[in-house]
């Protein structure tokens, strides 16, 4: 009795509220995330199921950070459907996934003059469609 520190005593208790806090943050990460997933999802299901509405969309970071980081989309002209990696369009992560839409174009059916456009179908967690030969925004030359 008493022989104890104080630097013992509130030490121990010093490691174990910042392993509470570690697991508290991780919690909160992965709520954070499942939040976003949800989010991405709701959008995904309501393009995918009935066209829209488009606006407003997860950001490209909040579809990644919920693990649907590819975008599927199709050129409206020839019906070429491609999956798009959110995680290599060189555009800000804080962008809306919707504002992706006008700088996509097919590569088969654009010209200098007319770019067919395209719409967004739905965000998927895996790549399920062949990315060629679509350019993705950021590309335009
Ligand atoms: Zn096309």
């Amino acid at each position: 009795m008493g022989t104890k520190s104080r630097e013992v005593i509130f030490g121990g208790r010093h490691r174990l509220w910042k392993s509470r806090v570690e697991s508290t943050r991780q919690e909160a990460r992965a709520a954070i995330r499942k939040a976003h997933r949800a989010l991405a999802e709701e959008w995904s299901v309501g393009m995918e199921g009935f066209g829209g509405p488009a606006q407003p969309s997860p950001t490209i970071a909040q579809c990644l950070s919920g693990g649907l980081g590819w975008l599927e989309v199709e050129c409206m002209r020839c019906h070429t459907r491609v999956s798009l990696s959110l995680d290599a369009i060189r555009r800000p992560r804080d962008t809306p996934v919707w504002k992706l839409e006008a700088g996509l174009r097919c590569r088969s059916c654009a010209t200098l003059r007319y770019k067919p456009p395209v719409r967004l179908v739905k965000l998927t967690d895996s790549q399920e469609l062949n990315p060629y030969p679509w350019d993705r925004p950021g590309n335009e030359r």
